[in-house]
């Protein structure tokens, strides 16, 4: 099957997935210090297509002193911001120019439809650089009128934090990693961007569209290997001043403790369990496909995927029973087939898990209402799946399953106190949904729910221009818009005694 696959790749990312692939530090292309490499599964059928290099603590250390050279003593740091914004937005075009490419590597390695890849994630991540290209030439401080009687001219500065970790996981790999560098690039930071080991091919493809733009060398750099080995060496490097991180709660915690070493700046965004609410007066013509997206985009590994339902009992069996059908309907295949609306998931691993969840909920009492089988019997598909009347207490509703799984409850009250209740009941408080044609109540709810991002009447909202992040233990710090600069930025204060 590895071949079958592997035919449905462009000219272009063929020639890419045939290359030797290298770490990227301080502009050159170099095998790991220990020469380990490490496999590159296609999801669609479990085998290796491929190897990159298993970079560890040395070749951190190595890309921490290039990054470090280049943030205080190289071209960059001396660059005007509208230079820099220049070569932001020229990445910008170049990955634009290379979206097909990009998103066919992406689709073969983590295996996401194509066309979600090529006009979700590729689409994205082009915009969002061209965003935080513009933004290099508008970052500012102020003057402050002082309190004191003494007559002085204060102002602020707002300058780049310095070098950064970078460390991003498997189910967006491309997309995320451009999250995190375009608003670095764009304050003045430098970069080590570590992808994770499921994904670590659009990383690569990355650090060449950065070389051909011509970034100065070390500004940066791609180091592919373990969370445990070179993720552990990133966070906790002592010459690293700040550690973005996206991946689940656990590891966040990891790399807190890490950081505490030269208390390194951090921001995270972790998991979710996010709330979709669809009360009885809903348009459900509308509200049925957006729940099912919701849920099953990119198979549910998504992290703020709506993977809670409360539907209120009047539309309850109308509601299930079309999402029910939306999701039979949706094609499952490898995720180079065009067609394919449901590619397999990242790994044999989280397979297991998500099958371990299915059972564990139907064993809780939920009833499996659609999916829940494998499909085919090679890679790691899964039908899209409804567990309903599913309860608070149970790991299903209260665990991040990160896979094609709803849990879906109802609700018999008419006001919002109770489902309100129900939904912030979660340690997690990234997203939410909330489906009404009640002007009314879309707002009342959206102020309650205890989430960084809510949609009415949607649920899915991102974009560069909008911050992303999590309320409670889904994360610290915001991405996109401005909030993304002030992550990758720190005030001064100057006094000039007059
Ligand atoms: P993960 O936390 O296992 O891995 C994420 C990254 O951390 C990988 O690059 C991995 O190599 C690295 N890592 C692992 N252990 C490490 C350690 N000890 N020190 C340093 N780095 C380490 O997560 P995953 O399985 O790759 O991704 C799924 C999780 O990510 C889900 O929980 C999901 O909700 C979360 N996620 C959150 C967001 C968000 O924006 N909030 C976005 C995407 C994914």
């Amino acid at each position: 099957n590895a071949p079958v696959t592997l035919k449905r790749l462009g000219p272009d990312a063929e020639k890419f997935v045939g290359k030797q692939k290298k770490l990227y530090i301080d502009g050159k292309w170099v095998t790991a210090a220990s020469g380990e490499t490490f496999a590159v599964i296609d999801p669609a059928t479990g085998l290796i297509f491929d190897h990159v290099p298993a970079g560890d603590k040395v070749d951190i250390d190595r890309a921490v002193a290039a990054a470090r050279r280049a943030f205080d003593d190289g071209p960059w740091a001396r660059m005007t911001p509208a230079d820099r914004g220049k070569l932001v937005w020229r990445l910008g075009d170049l990955v634009e120019k290379h979206a097909d490419e990009i998103a066919q590597i992406e689709a073969l390695d983590n295996g996401k439809p194509v066309n979600d890849a090529r006009f979700g994630d590729v689409a994205f991540s082009y915009e969002l650089l061209r965003y935080m290209a513009g933004w290099s030439t508008k970052i500012t401080g102020q003057t402050i009128a002082l309190s004191s009687a003494a007559p002085f001219h204060a102002y602020t500065l707002r300058e780049p934090v310095g070098v950064c970790g970078q460390i991003v996981p498997w189910n967006f790999s491309f997309m995320m990693a451009v999250w995190k560098i375009a608003p670095a690039l764009a304050a003045g930071c430098t970069i080590i961007l570590k992808p994770a080991e499921q994904t670590p091919l659009t990383a690569l493809r990355l650090a060449e569209l950065v070389e051909e733009v011509g970034f100065p060398a070390g500004v940066f750099n791609v180091v592919t290997g373990f969370g445990e080995t070179a993720g552990a060496a990133l966070a906790a490097h002592p010459d690293v001043d700040k550690i973005a991180f996206t991946g689940s709660t656990e590891v966040g915690r990891k790399i807190l403790a890490a950081a505490q070493g030269n208390l390194k700046k951090v921001s995270l965004e972790l998991g979710g369990k996010s709330p979709m609410i669809v009360f009885p007066d809903a348009d459900l013509e509308k509200a049925i496909p957006a729940v099912a997206s919701g849920i099953f985009y990119n198979m549910g590994q998504t992290c703020s995927a709506g993977t809670r339902l409360y539907v209120h009992r009047n539309v309850s069996d109308a509601v299930l029973d079309g999402v029910a059908r939306l999701a039979e309907k949706m094609p499952v295949g490898p995720g180079l087939d065009p067609i394919s609306q449901i590619g397999p998931l990242v790994s044999d691993e989280q397979f297991q898990k998500v099958r371990g969840y299915i059972e564990a909920g139907v064993s809780e009492g939920a009833e499996l209402f659609a999916g829940g089988r494998r499909v085919g019997d090679v890679g790691y598909f899964l039908q899209p799946t409804i567990l309903a009347n599913t309860r608070n207490h149970m790991s299903v509703v209260r665990e991040e399953i990160f896979g094609p799984v709803l849990c879906a409850a109802s609700f018999d009250d008419d006001g919002i106190d109770a489902v309100v209740r129900e939904a912030n009941d979660s340690i997690y408080g990234l997203a939410a949904g909330v489906f009404t044609r009640d002007l009314s109540t879309a707002h009342k709810v959206a102020k309650r729910l205890k989430a960084g991002t809510i949609g009415i009447n949607t649920h899915h909202v991102v974009d560069p221009a909008l911050p992303f992040g999590g309320f409670k233990q889904s994360g610290w710090g915001r991405e996109q818009g401005y909030e993304a600069i002030q992550l990758y930025t720190e005030v001064k204060s100057i006094g000039v005694a007059l």
